[in-house]
């Protein structure tokens, strides 16, 4: 690296985020002599200045699918609660010898 200052509208390796690739960016914002901001000449996205440094990789896709996912059951309503299987009514078991009794009064 050579060690004269980043000047604006130099070229300069950095991740990008959105391309998700180490590529060219210019200088777009300095900051005490050090690169601030950079946009990315490929996608032309203005990014913080990574120092060139790739984020360590994680399964990032699955997290945001699962974030979709959660984002988007919490957003909506709860489904409302299932009614209550129809109970049937306890089926009076006739008692038929009852009925003979009670006949039999009458
Ligand atoms: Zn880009």
């Amino acid at each position: 690296m050579s060690d004269r200052l980043p000047r604006l509208g130099d070229v300069i390796d950095d991740y990008c985020p959105r391309c998700r690739l180490l590529l060219n960016h210019d200088v777009t914002s300095l900051f005490g002599g050090a690169v601030a901001k950079v946009t990315c000449r490929t996608c032309h996205n203005t990014h913080d200045y990574r120092n060139a440094e790739v984020p360590p990789k994680r399964s990032r896709k699955k997290d945001e699918k699962q974030n979709l996912i959660d984002q988007v059951l919490a957003g909506m309503p709860m489904p409302p609660a299932a009614p209550p299987a129809p109970v049937a009514p306890p089926r009076k078991k006739r008692d038929l010898w009852a009925d003979v009794e009670r006949l039999k009064k009458k």
